[in-house]
């Protein structure tokens, strides 16, 4: 007999969850050091070669937030593009995607310079 247990969490926004939850634990220990009780607003930056997928992110945060000091917070994302550097000829480009060739010469050796980012910038209590 098959038994699948109520409020089980889609296995695609498990990645973002994880992440939602680690955030609210980072938030809410700051706030907790401030002598604060509620967040009022987060700011987050999260980088567009981060892997993360915003629609996965935002429906998981809705889910995470609920009954923590986030769950009135209102949310700002700066999003980070994504750079990198050829390791062959030294140039930097705007970086689409994770796995983008040098855009000069081809090369794929090429170092991430930006749009990694995963951070919480800043939390009003
Ligand atoms: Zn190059």
């Amino acid at each position: 007999m098959e038994i699948l247990p109520q409020n089980s969490t889609d296995p695609l926004h498990m990645h973002e969850l994880s992440i939602v939850l680690s955030i609210v634990k980072i938030a809410e220990k700051e706030a907790v050091k401030a002598g604060a009780d509620k967040i009022r607003k987060i700011e987050l930056e999260i980088g567009e070669l981060s892997g993360i997928e915003m629609e996965s992110f935002n429906f998981a945060w809705k889910e995470a937030i609920k009954s923590t000091m986030l769950a009135d917070a209102s949310k700002e994302v700066q999003r980070t593009p994504g750079k990198a550097r050829c390791l062959e000829c030294g140039s930097e480009f705007r970086m689409n995607h994770l796995y983008d060739g040098c855009p000069q010469c081809n090369n794929y050796f090429v170092d991430v310079i930006g749009g990694k980012e995963l951070n919480v910038v800043s939390i009003f209590v």
